[in-house]
């Protein structure tokens, strides 16, 4: 028995579509979500640890692959840097996942809460800075 993180990442055309579940059905595999959200142009994110037989699991990456899921393991860490953030706010827009959020109203002090983060990178652009990197 073996487990992997992987990120997912669904087209619009997929988002609707019962992919994941085939996994069960026909992999064999277990699976628990960890995170999932739908970002604003309808691409589906989704953080999944699979469980199961080592070549049970490689098959069910290609099966997923081969339905134009992105996969990509979760290996990636985001970080902030806090000295160089000037609190825009620009990312907790893009952020699909509210990782990175306003703490409070009056302030507008943007935090980061790294369990959320599904390093996707779509903060990293955004940035004016440059106060977010991803670390491998
Ligand atoms: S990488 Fe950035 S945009 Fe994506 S979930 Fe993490 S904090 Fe949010
Ligand atoms: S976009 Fe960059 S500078 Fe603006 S709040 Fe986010 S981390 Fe800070």
């Amino acid at each position: 028995m073996a487990a992997k993180k992987i990120v997912l990442t669904f087209p619009k055309s997929k988002i609707d579509k019962p992919i994941v579940y085939k996994l069960i059905k026909d992999y064999d595999l277990v699976f628990n979500i960890m995170k999932a959200s739908i970002t604003p142009d309808q691409e589906g994110h989704m953080v999944l640890e699979l469980s199961g037989e080592p070549g049970h699991i490689d098959r069910g990456i290609q099966f997923l692959k081969e339905q134009g899921v992105r996969v990509e393991p979760l290996s990636k860490e985001i970080k902030v840097d806090w000295d160089k953030c000037v609190q825009c706010g620009a990312c907790v827009a893009i952020c699909p996942t509210g990782a990175l959020y306003v703490k409070d109203r009056k302030t507008m002090e943007v935090v980061f809460d790294p369990e959320k983060c599904i390093a996707c990178e779509l903060c990293i652009r955004p940035c004016p800075p440059r106060a977010i990197k991803v670390h491998f």
